[in-house]
């Protein structure tokens, strides 16, 4: 099958005009001008008209279990409020209500153009019992923050259920959730076996305060909850965690480096930047433009971390800090804060980057021969630049095709 539109957007350079995408099964097996394309290639030509052919984009960060939870909860007055709204909110739900909540989720990003996803649930008990539309990571997020004693058991069970998935990874949730054995044991597995790995780090204010100098909200919120606070008081959560990570390095590889995915990073003092100067460790970075702002995070650094070399993706995160799903929105949102970026290097933040932190940079984000037939089309108008009307674009879409299926 032939696809021809307007103009093509491979991620590989130059828009190419009256472009055309040749496919076969699940793969794309040839990109040009459409005039080659069709010299080149027998098939049936589908022609988008005047539309933008991209590739899908990648979510790098969502919970879809909270999908349900939209308008549920106004910003509080502290991130540990809305912990404690989010937690009341979830002790209402059944696991009917979750399965519902994905699906539900599922369509959403899905009408807004979005072909993977990196998706955190907190049941992965769940997921023998779901059919992904989308490419779909599934990150077990764990929590041992009562149990720090279970923390091996808990991440068996959550791996036993993500085992019939086709691509999963691990998720300690956080430094104040999660204990280090639990991070410990986690990074052993993504070393033995090819297994990913994210955690939420360095969010709120309040983290800060809590590592930094064992008090604030936070801090007196675990406490109470029955959390160990000894290692509170003394380091940062960026120095923490890189402690933790560096300490059960023994077996260290090549490539273990970009085996974490690291959401937020918005609060990193000056002392923070020169440990990544020196560490010659580059994980890679997921920052979510629009629940950043639901929280009024302090900015996101994203300039000191792209001059050292952090490959930084974009995310939605849950609907519980976020209006909707769309990455569209997310890159609108990031290009009214940041102003030294292209639109062509943010639309790399939900395709190319993406694709990397997925260790997928061979696969997808990029309309190239070889590569998934994951692609979406986008109305343009004629001349202007491409890049700016795709990020400018409400995300609106009638046409996408996922592993060769339209
Ligand atoms: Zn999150």
């Amino acid at each position: 099958m032939i696809i021809r539109a307007r103009t093509v957007l491979t991620m590989d350079g130059a828009p190419i005009v009256n472009g055309a995408v040749a496919i076969s099964e699940n793969q794309i097996v040839d990109v040009g001008k459409f005039d080659e394309i069709k010299t080149r290639n027998a098939g049936k030509v589908f022609d988008l008209g005047e539309q933008t052919l991209l590739p899908g984009l990648i979510n790098a960060h969502c919970h879809l279990d909270y999908t349900c939870l939209r308008g549920k909860i106004p910003p509080q007055e502290t991130f540990t409020d809305w912990i404690r709204a989010i937690n009341a909110e979830k002790a209402r739900l059944s696991p009917k209500d979750y399965l519902a909540s994905i699906n539900e989720g599922f369509a959403e990003v899905r009408r807004f153009g979005t072909t993977t996803i990196a998706n955190l649930t907190a049941f992965p008990d769940l997921v023998p019992q779901l059919t992904s539309p989308i490419r779909t990571w599934w990150f077990a997020e764990l929590i041992d923050v009562r149990t720090p004693e279970r923390a091996k058991e808990i991440i068996d069970l959550a791996i036993e259920s993500l085992k019939s998935a086709q691509n999963w990874g691990l998720a300690p949730h956080a430094l104040f959730t999660a204990s280090k054995g639990l991070y410990h044991r986690c990074q052993e597995i993504a070393q033995r076996a090819n297994v990913l790995l994210t955690t939420h780090l360095a969010e709120s204010h309040e983290e800060m305060e809590m590592f930094h100098d064992a008090s604030g909200p936070l801090y007196e919120f675990m406490k109470n909850i029955g959390r160990p606070m000894d290692d509170c008081g003394s380091t940062t959560p960026l120095e923490y965690f890189l402690k933790i990570r560096d300490s059960s390095n023994a077996l260290r590889s090549a490539r273990n480096d970009n085996d974490w995915l690291i959401a937020h990073l918005n609060e990193l003092t000056d002392s923070d930047f020169k440990l990544l100067e020196r560490s010659k460790s580059r994980f890679n970075v997921v920052h979510s433009p629009r629940s950043h702002d639901y929280f009024n995070h302090s900015q996101f650094p994203f300039e000191r971390l792209r001059s050292l070399g952090f490959n930084i993706c974009l995310g939605t995160d849950s609907l519980a800090s976020n209006e909707n799903l769309s990455l569209f929105a997310e890159m609108r949102a990031f290009q009214r804060r940041e102003h030294g970026i292209s639109a062509e290097d943010i639309l790399k933040m939900v395709t190319v980057n993406p694709a990397m932190a997925l260790h997928q940079e061979n696969t997808i984000g990029r309309i190239r021969p070889g590569f998934c037939a994951d692609l979406i089309a986008v109305q343009c108008s004629k001349g202007d630049n491409p890049f700016e009307q795709i990020v400018g674009s409400d995300g609106s879409m009638d046409w996408i095709m996922v592993n060769g299926k339209m």
